[in-house]
């Protein structure tokens, strides 16, 4: 039996739309995060990982078992911390006051977000973490890794893998950035702040 199964969307598969079509949904969610899960299960098949969370999986696991472990990983955070797309979407309670304290405004940690990933080259993630002082930090992850490798917690993150936008901006990385902004669910980004 599969020890890791595929996510269930908490959104209908065109509820992120015109951010993100149903069409990438469907190809992102469905196509590429089924085979990391694939991938993944069928690794660890009959080795000690079988047991083991999936999180100490990304920290402990090397070569093609990391990778696609962590790619699970980064989509779960990913794929669930997005809700219908609203209007002056902002942080909320004290993830709100952490950022500005940190980066001076909301606007000013977008801006730096967006250009972190804008300028990651090749596939990989941006990240906004916390330290274990509760310390917020944006970072540039290539391909599968995850801030916890750091020993960061991760809140929010960015896919930057061409796979994530291609069918709806093609080379348009930024612009695709920018639009994610609209579909943020800061409660659940905030409730990953408060672990
Ligand atoms: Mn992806």
């Amino acid at each position: 039996m599969a020890k890791f199964e595929l996510i269930t969307l908490p959104y209908e598969a065109n509820a992120l739309e015109p951010v993100i079509s149903a069409q990438t949904i469907g190809f992102h969610h469905g196509k590429h995060l089924q085979g990391y899960v694939n991938n993944l299960n069928a690794a660890i098949a009959g080795t000690p990982f079988e047991e083991m969370e999936l999180a100490d999986i990304v920290k402990k696991a090397t070569g093609g078992m990391l990778n696609n472990a962590g790619q699970i990983l980064n989509h779960n955070l990913y794929f669930l911390q997005f809700g219908k797309p609203a209007a002056d979407n902002r942080p909320v309670g004290k993830l709100a006051a952490a950022i500005d304290a940190q980066f001076g405004s909301f606007e000013a940690f977008q801006k730096e977000f967006v250009q972190a990933g804008a300028t990651l080259f090749g596939s990989g993630w941006v990240w906004l973490s916390a330290d274990s002082n509760g310390k917020l930090v944006i970072t540039q992850e290539t391909n599968a890794a995850n801030p916890v490798q750091k020993g960061l917690t991760p809140l929010l993150t960015f896919d930057v893998w061409e796979h994530a936008y291609y069918l709806d901006y093609q080379n348009r990385r930024p612009d695709h950035l920018n639009a994610l902004w609209q579909i943020v669910d800061w409660n659940v980004v905030e409730g990953r702040y408060g672990k």
